[in-house]
């Protein structure tokens, strides 16, 4: 069994995401700048933005942040997103979700600028993803397919059992590992809350990925002996052995499923900085202009 290490790889990209920035430094280049807008108090909304700020520092971005009180109005946050969208000093915007109840996550995923959406949220990047064309790709599954090319974990022509089909998660790694590409070329089966017998399918895949948000889910008797095993579950468990009172845990319960697997991640310091780092990768694409440069006019 091996380990993905998401914390390794992650600090690799970040390494190489630093050199870029010391290159467009030297020439004379506009450091990439990325801002992060948090409304209300949630206590793990706020650790998310301060780790996305300190990345930022880590890497040579610059990056502001933005703290709205939990009763701003849903027109107000409309009228910030589109003065940082009008900013030209900054490249890539990130609203925290959730949002208060009386926001709607729609109304300002859209207001953001696609070009500055480096959460990859806006349905123009959605829908350039779906046709295999330069997105920005949600920070989650770019991060896993980053983590699956960067150990060579062969995908085509496998059968990957996806659980969870949020937008964030479980429907683009569906479209990603499905599309005519390397990593990709995989049959994809998604399940969701209403399949029956998820462990029918997922005793016949070669690589699963778990994101359903129920620690420990993926148990040892649900996995085929050589699989892959991808864990994207994030779950504050109440640990009182831990000083923050608090334990995270993943949707697979690693200790049963470790040893049948050719792959897997572990919770922490698997697809979590991944997220990070691919966070960091679309913030650069965005300063760099690479996915909406207009097309070259023919003279
Ligand atoms: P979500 O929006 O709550 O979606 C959960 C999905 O799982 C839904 O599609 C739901 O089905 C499905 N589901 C729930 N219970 C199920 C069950 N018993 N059997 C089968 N499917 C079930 O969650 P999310 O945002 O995708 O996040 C999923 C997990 O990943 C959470 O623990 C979250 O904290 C974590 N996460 C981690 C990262 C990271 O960086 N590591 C990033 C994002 C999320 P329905 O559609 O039918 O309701």
């Amino acid at each position: 069994m091996t380990l993905l290490d998401g914390k390794k790889t992650s600090e690799q990209i970040k390494l190489e995401i630093a050199r870029e920035v010391e290159k467009i430094k030297s020439l004379g280049g506009k450091i990439p700048h990325l801002a992060a807008v948090l409304v209300g108090e949630d206590g793990a909304s706020q650790t998310y933005v301060n780790s996305k700020v300190k990345d930022c520092e880590q890497v040579g971005f610059g990056s502001t942040l933005v703290r709205m009180d939990a009763s701003t109005s849903e027109e107000d946050l409309l009228n910030h997103v589109q003065e940082i969208n009008d900013n030209d000093e900054i490249d890539g915007i990130i609203v925290q979700l959730p949002l208060p109840d009386h926001i709607s996550v729609q109304k300002v995923t859209e207001r953001i600028r696609p070009e500055k959406d480096v959460d990859g949220f806006h349905p123009v990047n959605v829908g350039r993803m779906v046709k295999g064309l330069p997105a920005y790709i949600a920070a989650t599954p770019y991060g896993i397919m980053q983590l699956i090319e960067r150990y060579q974990i062969e995908t085509s022509g496998k059968h990957c059992v996806i659980i969870g089909r949020s937008d964030i998660v479980g429907t683009p790694m569906n479209i990603l590992m499905s599309r005519k590409a390397n990593p990709g070329n995989c049959t994809v089966t998604l399940c969701h809350s209403r399949t029956p017998d998820i462990k029918a399918h997922t005793l016949q895949a070669d690589i699963i990925i778990a994101a359903l948000g129920m620690p420990g889910f993926l148990t040892e008797d649900m996995v085929k002996p050589g699989a892959v095993v991808v864990d994207v579950g994030i779950t504050r468990v109440p640990d009182a052995t831990k000083k923050r009172g608090y334990a995270l845990k993943g949707d697979v319960e690693f200790e049963g499923v470790a040893p049948k697997c050719s792959y897997i991640t572990p919770v922490p310091g698997g697809v979590g900085p991944m997220t990070r780092a691919a966070l960091l990768w679309n913030t650069l694409q965005a300063a760099k202009r690479s996915f909406y440069q207009p097309a070259p006019v023919d003279s």
